[in-house]
């Protein structure tokens, strides 16, 4: 059974209650992680809710007798023959699972209910988990977490972004991150990040998403250079400094911190309160593991309101990440599509394509079309392209009835011909 919950829906509290349960009942339940840096933050969830358990990790004392267990995939896969078979085996983020692990671990383990817990139940690649799951339980979606205060509100703003999808390759669903890095890791596109979020952010404290361990070292300088506090962590990252580092940014004495995948999943950073979107990616499950992470409310601040810069244009992409979306355990060729989506040119915030007035208060004047993106052949053509071609033909307007005509096609108002009119100084 594989269980969809989005992030921050609690899916670690529901399953540690699942194994806590088994246990009660005086069977076995193993608990499994796909990194090793989520064994400790896993374990002290378990501990606080009191529930006694053994860890199967490199470093850690066996405990095996304990009914309650929590692995890391790379270990139990090496340790198996002394692993007694559990009665539930639980897999977090379990769109990681690799199909050769699972059958290994299942044919060993071939008696145990298997609960596999994501928020997006598909591979990075865009493969679906039928191989693995027989059926998917949807839980609640996003939207509903964020109407039940479960899930904060949240702003979407999508700046003019530099990156051009067209001119970036695409292999097993991902961008390669060479291509990535040469448009991004550029010191034009950096400063433009670091104003946005001095614009759009306040003093947030955000996580911005990179390519590689340079970029994210670059972003960080230049955020510094700025007066912002910011630092980069990485899984190599010694665990205390990573630890310090963390705690710096809960107290607010960090505003940034830059990593390139680290944050991506299931790590939890307290206190996340915007996320920066600096690494465009094709996969819509790494879209929504990064954009909905700073969504968990803050009891110390009821009225927390989460803010997404997006500066790659993932938006465009894959939707707002809230958006409702038909998971299926089948791979989907998903067809390229435009989303519905439009960007205020006052504030850049990202609104449904048919919305007639931002939440800024700017009125959108022109029609939908011109602000939304088109897709061709799977790569992006930029909206700039169509708004100058429709620039020129008002350009090339010599008459009220040229305007008008134009106006009648593209569906516009007569207090758009008569302003066109006026600027254009043409009569009659
Ligand atoms: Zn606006």
């Amino acid at each position: 059974m594989c269980a969809v919950a989005p992030c921050g829906a609690g899916k670690t509290i529901m399953t540690a209650w699942m194994a806590r349960g088994t246990a009660l009942s005086g069977r076995r339940a193993i608990f499994m992680v796909h990194r090793q840096e989520l064994i400790e933050q896993t374990s002290s969830t378990f501990t606080a809710m009191g529930i006694r358990h053994g860890l199967i990790a490199a470093g850690a004392a066996k405990e095996y007798d304990l009914p309650v267990q929590i692995a890391s995939v790379q270990t139990l896969i090496h340790r198996l023959p002394q692993v007694e078979p559990p009665d539930l085996l639980i897999c977090d983020e379990c769109h990681h699972i690799v199909a050769n692990t699972y059958r290994k671990i299942i044919d060993q383990f071939a008696s145990s209910y298997v609960l596999g817990v994501t928020a997006t139940p598909e591979r990075i690649g865009g493969q679906g988990l039928g191989e693995i799951f027989e059926s998917l339980v949807l839980g609640p979606t996003a939207a509903d977490l964020i109407a039940a205060g479960n899930l904060t509100p949240y702003d979407y703003y999508a700046p003019p972004s530099k990156f051009d999808p067209a001119a970036a390759h695409v292999r097993f669903g991902e961008y390669v991150k060479n291509d990535l890095i040469h448009q991004m890791d550029d010191a034009d596109v950096i400063g433009d990040i670091v104003k946005n979020y001095q614009n759009l952010a306040g003093d947030r404290r955000a996580i911005c998403y990179c390519i590689n361990r340079a970029h994210s070292e670059h972003v960080a300088a230049s955020f510094r250079a700025a007066g912002i506090p910011a630092a980069h962590v990485d899984g190599e990252t010694h665990r205390a400094v990573r630890a310090r580092t963390i705690e710096e940014f809960r107290a607010g004495k960090l505003r940034i911190l830059c990593n390139a995948e680290l944050f991506g999943e299931g790590f939890d950073v307290p206190a996340m309160e915007a996320v920066i979107l600096a690494r465009p990616t094709a996969s819509l499950t790494l879209y929504i593991q990064q954009s909905m992470r700073p969504l968990r409310p803050d009891p110390n601040n009821p009225a927390k309101r989460a803010v997404i810069i997006d500066h790659v244009g993932n938006v465009f992409r894959h939707g707002m990440p809230d958006e409702e979306r038909e998971w299926s355990l089948e791979t989907k060729k998903r067809k390229p599509r435009a989303m519905a989506i439009k960007i205020c040119p006052a504030c850049y915030t990202a609104v449904s394509s048919t919305a007639r007035v931002c939440p800024c208060g700017h009125i959108f004047a022109a029609a939908p079309e011109e602000r939304t993106f088109t897709e061709k052949d799977g790569t992006l053509m930029k909206i700039e392209e169509i708004k100058r071609k429709k620039r020129q033909e008002v350009g090339s307007a010599r008459s009220v009835a040229d305007l008008t005509e134009i106006a009648i096609k593209r569906g516009y108002s007569l207090r758009w011909v008569s302003r066109m009119a006026d600027l254009k100084r043409l009569r009659g």
